[in-house]
């Protein structure tokens, strides 16, 4: 899904503090997945406090696009979509299969649209994302015109956050489209918008939430986690604690440990810098059994000159860029979503091909009308080309030269004969039905998108306008998915499937229902809410004696 971008951040107010030893529940960590989390405790009618190590609230939800795959929603319903449950459940059988439990996997199906619901009771409003696909709409169940909702953007002046500071968004680029810079009036969109107005309402809801307050340990009283420390800081929990601090992604000793081998760098990771598993040690240290701790919510990335990664999303769709191995030869169908990507690349990698990192081939023509990694179209990439973030040419026999790709050369007369016939015999690209022709029309409707080009197959435009370029590809990406094994109430489970008492989990702390797969856009982060919802929901429920 694309990057969430808006111009807007607030500065802190002062709040007055509350009395933190006085807590039904308490929630680490404000992304999506704890913030759902807070405001189902606190309109449940629980005292809540909530930290977060970072000095604003969001985490990488705030960076997100936030699309959020919700099968059989009331929004995508609205639209007409010919979704159910019973479609997405055979759908989650042909992506998730049997990695997980089928009853984690009905879980979340039943508490999705559910939780969308309720948050819209709460004032948190979302929309269809009109046509976004499903990740494999062949499959039995998928669904070409998709299941996927977003917040709704927000007037500039509207983005109040109940006067909490909201993580700053990515630069515009570093995921999604180019679509033209906004100002101070907005609009504010994606995980910005989601964030802002999960803070509003958490606000007006009388949870406590603290900034720049790290968790650094669980508190156990009689077997029960009965608390969190955080430092010198002892906050109590009557009934239950839940963990929502997200993955791994910057514990480089942790991803290394998890065996995830050449891609175990932090540097290429899109998630925030503060995700560094805290969470999932804490609940390890408890006895909490762990699962997918190799994986990740994988993301092809390319590292700009200062250092930063962008989210090469819709380059891949865009026409007019391919990408190469080392050697020179095409080896994926660019457009396939982001986490297959990753795991095409990684057993690509393992059987000893060039492919980590890769070359993203392009030619001015694509620089000029799709732009690239941040880069707008149509601007000087020159400074990019000194810093020795991309390779320019005048001609593919140079660039090839250049990069020491013997083979680019005919891979490049290949790649243009296919666009000339309007059909990828290679690798299948931009067939018709295909998720990466879907987004890219998707996407062309997007405001200052260049719309479809001449060329008998949308997808497919010759690589022949000098001069030609290629920039390193390597495997980012949006977060770490493995965590803490969690029941059908996000209760966290010990190696036997007992659970810990008092301990919660959701998001990316959690091992997640997807198992390897991405269903969709928002697989992430509805499952975060959904799962963060259920917690709240069970405890909320034992306290009141009623049965679960
Ligand atoms: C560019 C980009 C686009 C994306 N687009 C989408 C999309 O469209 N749809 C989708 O579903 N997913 C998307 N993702 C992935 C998704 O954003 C994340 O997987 C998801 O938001 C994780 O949610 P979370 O609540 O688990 O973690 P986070 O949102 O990262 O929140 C975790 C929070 O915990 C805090 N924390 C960490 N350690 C501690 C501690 N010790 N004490 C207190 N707090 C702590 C962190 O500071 C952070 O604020 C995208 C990601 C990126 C980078």
């Amino acid at each position: 899904m694309t990057t969430g971008t808006c111009s807007t951040t607030i500065a802190p107010v002062d709040k007055v503090p509350k009395d933190l030893t006085d807590n039904d529940v308490v929630v680490v960590g404000s992304g999506a997945g704890g913030l759902v989390a807070a405001l189902t405790a606190a309109v449940r009618g629980l005292r809540v406090t909530l930290v977060e190590k970072a000095p604003y609230f969001g985490g990488t939800t705030a960076l997100s696009g936030a699309g959020l795959w919700a099968p059989a929603n009331l929004h995508v319903l609205a639209a007409g979509q010919p979704d159910s449950l019973d479609l997405a459940r055979e759908y989650l059988k042909h992506t998730v299969g049997d990695r997980t439990p089928t009853s984690m996997q009905d879980a979340f199906l039943e508490a999705a649209a559910e939780v969308i619901a309720w948050l819209e009771e709460q004032g948190v409003r979302f929309s269809y994302m009109t046509g976004y696909p499903d990740y494999h709409p062949g499959l039995p169940g998928g669904l070409l015109t998709g299941r996927a909702i977003t917040p709704k953007a927000m007037r500039g002046p509207d983005f109040a956050a109940g006067g909490h500071p909201v993580h700053p968004p990515l630069p515009m680029g570093a995921g999604g489209p180019p679509i033209p810079e906004v100002g101070p009036e907005g609009p504010v969109w994606g995980g910005q918008s989601l964030i802002a107005m999960l803070l509003t309402a958490c606000e007006d809801a009388g949870v406590t939430l603290l900034a720049d307050t790290a968790f650094t340990d669980l508190v156990v009283e009689d077997g029960r986690v009965a608390g969190i420390r955080a430092g010198e800081l002892t906050i109590p929990a009557r009934a239950g604690v839940v963990l929502a601090a997200g993955g791994f992604e910057h514990n480089a000793e942790m991803r290394e440990k998890a065996g995830q081998g050449v891609v175990a760098r932090s540097d290429w990771s899109l998630g925030v810098v503060e995700n560094t598993g805290d969470a999932i040690r804490a609940g390890i240290a408890l006895g909490a059994a762990t699962d997918l701790l190799e994986d990740c919510w994988w993301a092809p990335g390319f590292v700009k000159p200062d250092g930063t990664p962008s989210f090469i999303l819709w380059e891949r769709v865009a026409p007019g860029g391919i990408v190469v191995d080392r050697d020179g030869h095409r080896w994926i169908n660019e457009g396939t979503d982001y986490n297959t990507f990753g795991h095409v690349m990684l057993a690509a990698h393992a059987e000893g091909r060039p492919v980590i990192p890769s070359w993203f081939v392009m030619d001015q023509h694509f620089l000029d009308t799709a732009g690239f990694a941040g880069l707008r179209p149509g601007a000087d990439p020159t400074p990019w080309v000194e810093a020795g973030a991309l390779v320019r040419a005048d001609t593919v026999e140079e660039l090839a030269e250049q990069l020491g790709a013997p083979d680019l050369v005919a891979t490049v007369e290949r790649w243009n004969a296919a666009a000339a016939a309007g059909v990828d015999d290679e690798l299948g690209r931009g067939a018709p039905d295909s998720h990466e022709r879907q987004l890219l029309a998707v996407f062309q409707r997007y405001p200052g998108i260049a719309g479809p080009h001449e060329h008998p197959n949308p997808s497919l435009a010759p690589i022949s306008s000098g001069p030609f370029y290629a920039g390193q590809l390597v495997l980012s990406d949006l977060g770490t998915k493995g965590g803490l094994v969690c029941d059908e109430v996000g209760r966290v489970l010990r190696e036997d499937r007992t659970p810990v008492p008092g301990l919660f989990a959701c998001g990316n702390t959690m091992a997640s229902m997807m198992g390897h797969s991405y269903p969709g856009p928002g697989a992430c982060i509805t499952p975060a809410m959904a799962f963060g919802h259920l917690a709240v929901t069970a405890i909320a429920d034992e306290l009141a004696g009623a049965p679960r």
